[in-house]
C-alpha cells in the first residue's frame, strides 16, 4: 500500500502550481475531486482515451486516472486504455497518488419516490460498487459513461429513474439524494493516480506494467515486493497483464519467476531509490509465527515529541555512551540538539564485557540525563538492563533501550513490553534477522506497539571493526516488517573515523533513523571513548544527512553549513548546464527546435513545486538557468 505520508508530501510540494489537470468525467464526477487536490486546475474528457490523448498532445499538464477502488479493486475500464497507451510508446510516469473517499448516493428528480425507481444509471465501476444494494432494491444498473454525467443524463430525463453519483454531482444538477450511500461497502474509496510526461516531470511514484502470458509468472508478486496487484483481463497474444503500484521496477525484474514477463517501468520515487517498502496491508502476517512484528500493516511510526521515525520520517538519536555527570550530558545535549538530532542518548547502566569497568552512575544519572533532555527540547533514550530497573526507568525516560546483549534476555523483553513506553531494540551481535524480529514479538505480544529495530552491527571474523554493520540484514529486515528500522554506526564501527561513512551508508540503503555516539573530551569518556565522535564532526555528519541546525549552534558552523549548500548548489548548477549542452546537441543532431516552451514550463514547475510558496524565486532561478544554458550554446531569443 502506498503510504498517506506520500501522498501528503506530494500535495505538499505541488501547492501553488497553476496547472491543468484532465480527469474523466463530467464537472462534479470524483476524478474532478482528485484533479483539484493538488490545486490543479480540473478539466473533464468524455473517456479515458481522449483524456490520455489531451495528456500526450500537451492540451493538459496532468491527468489523474482511477487505479482502484475499495469495494471491486482495478478500474479496469481506466487501467485497460492506460496500457494500451504505455505499450504503444507513451512514456508517463506517475507523480502522485491521492485517494479519494467515496459515498454514492442514489439520486433522482426532485419529488421522485424511492420505490418508483427501477433503473439507475452511472459509470460501470460505480455499478459495480453497488451491485448488491441495488439488487436489493429491484433496481436496474444502466451503464453510462461517468458518475456525475448520469446525474446529468438523469436531470434532463423525464423519467423516475435514478443516478448513483456523489452527493456533489447530485446537487449539481438539482437532483434529490434519495439514499445517501447505495455502495456495498462502508469506507468505499478510490485511488486515482496522477500522471505526466515523462520528458516534463520526474517520477515519485513506483508504478509498473507487466506484460506476461503466464498466470504464474506473476504470483507471489505482491508478498515478495510489497506491492499492490491491479490485474487486467488482457488480450489475445497477452492474456495477463497487470498494473503494480508501490513496488521497484529493478526488484520486479529480478523477481519476475519466468522468462515471459516484460517490466515497462513508470518510474522510482524520486527520493531514496534503494529503499525497500515494508510489507503491504493485508490479513496473514509475512511471517505467521511472528503475528505481531510481522502484520501486514501501514509502517508504524514512534513518535516522542520532536522525534519521529518510521513512514518517511527519519531522525538522528545522539549523546553520549554513559551519562557521566550533570554538566557532561546537558553539555553534550545541547550540542546534539543545535545540530539536529530529535532525541539524547546516554547509559545509566552499561553492560560492560569487564566487571571492574565503569558500570554506569545508575539511577542518579537518569536524573541528570531527563534534565539535559528537557532543557533542550529532546526525549531521552536510555538502556535496561534488568527487570528490576523497568519500572523506575520507565517512569522517567522517553525511550527504554534493550541492549545487544540483552536481545533474548525474554523475561526483560516481557517487561519492557508491559512498561507504557517506546523500545530501542538492539539486534544481537550474535542474532539472525529472524531472531531479531523474534525478540520484538516478545515485546509486542506484551503490550507495546512501539519498537524501533536497531541494526549494531554483528560478530565476524573481521577484526578491524568492533562488529560489521550488517546493511544487508537491515535491508533484509525491511520487507519483512511494518517496524522502523535504525542503525547503530557508532558500535559497528569502533573507531570514530568510520562512523560517519558507515552512518551514511547506512542512511542511504534507507534506514529510517540512526543512533550515534557523541562525546566532546572523549580522551576522558568514561566507556567507548575511541567510537565517539566530536561535536564538531557529529555538526558535519548532521549536515550531510540534510539535517536542520537551530541557532543555538556556534555561527562558524552554522556558516560552514550554509557553505557545503552553496558549494552543492554549485556543483549541480554545473551539472545542469552539462547535461542542458548534451541535449541541446541531441535536438540539433535529430533536427528538432533547441528551445521548447513546454518543456521550459515543465522546468518552471519543477523548481516551483521544490520550492513551495517562494514562486518568485523559483522563477528569477529559472530565469537565471536559461539565460546561461542559453549563453553557453549560443542560442539567441
Ligand atoms: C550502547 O548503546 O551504549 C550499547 C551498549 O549498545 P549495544 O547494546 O548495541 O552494544
Ligand atoms: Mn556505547
Amino acid at each position: 500500500m502506498l503510504r498517506e505520508i506520500g501522498d501528503r508530501e506530494a500535495a505538499a510540494k505541488m501547492k501553488d502550481v497553476d496547472l491543468t489537470v484532465g480527469y474523466q468525467g463530467e464537472p462534479g464526477a470524483y476524478g474532478e475531486v482528485a484533479a483539484a487536490a493538488h490545486g490543479g486546475v480540473p478539466r473533464g474528457f468524455a473517456s479515458f482515451e481522449k483524456l490520455l490523448e489531451a495528456l500526450r498532445d500537451g492540451d493538459v499538464d496532468e491527468a489523474v486516472l482511477p487505479m482502484e477502488n475499495a469495494v471491486v479493486g482495478a478500474i479496469t475500464e481506466a487501467l485497460e486504455p492506460f496500457a494500451a497507451f504505455v505499450v504503444e510508446g507513451l512514456e508517463l510516469v506517475a507523480v502522485a497518488v491521492t485517494s479519494v473517499p467515496v459515498r454514492l448516493s442514489l439520486a433522482a428528480r426532485p419529488g421522485t419516490p424511492l420505490a418508483s425507481v427501477k433503473r439507475a444509471w452511472s459509470h460501470p465501476a460505480a455499478l459495480r460498487q453497488c451491485t448488491h444494494r441495488l439488487a436489493q432494491m429491484g433496481i436496474e444498473r444502466v451503464v453510462c459513461y461517468d458518475t456525475a454525467g448520469a446525474a446529468q443524463i438523469v436531470a434532463h430525463d423525464a423519467s423516475t429513474d435514478a443516478a448513483v453519483c456523489s452527493r456533489r454531482a447530485a446537487e449539481r444538477y438539482g437532483l434529490e439524494v434519495l439514499v445517501e450511500d447505495v455502495s456495498d461497502k462502508e469506507q468505499n474509496g478510490t485511488r486515482f493516480v496522477h500522471l505526466r510526461m515523462a520528458d516534463h516531470a520526474r517520477a515519485q511514484v513506483s508504478l509498473a506494467f507487466l506484460r506476461t502470458s503466464s498466470m504464474t509468472a506473476t504470483g507471489r508478486l505482491d508478498v515478495l515486493t510489497g506491492a499492490t496487484l491491479l490485474p487486467l483481463a488482457g488480450t489475445a497474444e497477452y492474456p495477463v497483464r497487470m498494473w503494480v503500484l508501490g513496488a521497484d521496477a529493478a526488484r520486479l525484474q529480478a523477481l519476475a519467476p519466468v522468462r515471459d514477463v516484460q517490466v515497462i517501468s513508470l518510474g522510482q520515487p524520486a527520493a531514496h531509490a534503494a529503499k525497500i517498502t515494508p510489507p503491504k496491508q493485508g490479513t496473514e502476517p509475512v511471517v505467521k509465527a511472528l503475528p505481531h512484528a510481522t502484520a501486514r500493516r501501514a509502517p508504524t511510526v514512534v513518535e516522542v515529541g520532536p522525534l519521529r521515525l518510521g513512514a518517511g520520517a527519519r531522525a538522528v538519536i545522539a549523546g553520549p555512551c554513559s551519562v557521566e555527570s550533570p554538566e557532561q550530558v546537558m553539555r553534550i545535549a545541547r550540542v546534539v540538539a543545535s545540530c539536529g538530532a530529535t532525541a539524547l542518548r546516554g547509559g545509566i547502566f552499561k553492560p560492560r564485557t569487564n566487571p571492574y569497568a565503569f558500570q554506569g552512575h545508575g539511577l542518579d544519572a537518569l536524573d541528570w540525563l531527563v534534565s539535559a533532555g528537557k532543557a533542550n527540547g529532546l526525549p531521552v533514550v536510555t538502556e535496561v538492563m534488568a527487570v528490576d530497573h523497568v519500572k523506575p526507568v520507565a517512569e522517567k525516560a522517553d525511550v527504554l533501550q534493550i541492549g545487544a546483549r540483552n536481545m533474548q534476555n525474554f523475561d526483560l523483553l516481557r517487561a519492557v513490553g508491559r512498561a507504557g513506553r517506546p523500545v530501542l531494540l538492539k539486534r544481537g551481535a550474535g542474532s539472525t534477522v529472524d531472531e531479531w524480529l523474534g525478540a520484538a514479538e516478545y515485546i509486542m505480544a506484551a503490550g507495546e506497539q512501539r519498537v524501533i529495530l536497531c541494526e549494531r552491527g554483528i560478530r565476524t571474523f573481521e577484526t578491524a571493526t568492533r562488529n560489521t554493520l550488517d546493511v544487508g540484514g537491515m535491508l533484509a529486515a525491511r520487507p519483512l516488517t511494518h517496524l522502523p528500522i535504525i542503525a547503530d554506526p557508532s558500535h559497528a564501527a569502533g573507531r570514530a573515523d568510520l562512523v560517519e561513512g558507515l552512518a551514511r551508508a547506512a542512511w542511504s540503503a534507507g534506514a529510517d533513523g540512526l543512533i550515534v555516539e557523541v562525546h566532546d573530551d572523549p580522551a576522558r569518556a568514561l566507556s567507548d571513548a575511541e567510537q565517539a565522535l566530536v561535536p564538531t564532526r557529529f555538526a558535519e555528519l548532521a549536515r550531510n544527512l540534510a539535517l536542520h541546525p537551530d541557532a543555538r549552534l556556534a555561527l562558524a558552523q552554522l556558516r560552514a553549513w550554509v557553505d557545503a549548500i552553496d558549494h552543492d548548489l554549485g556543483v549541480l548548477v554545473q551539472r545542469r548546464l552539462e547535461v542542458a549542452k548534451v541535449i541541446g546537441d541531441s535536438k540539433r543532431q535529430t533536427g528538432r527546435a533547441v528551445l521548447d516552451p513546454r518543456r521550459e514550463a515543465a522546468v518552471r514547475r519543477t523548481y516551483q513545486e521544490a520550492l513551495p510558496g517562494n514562486k518568485l524565486l523559483a522563477d528569477k532561478l529559472v530565469d537565471l538557468l536559461l539565460e546561461a544554458a542559453k549563453a553557453q550554446q549560443s542560442i539567441d531569443e
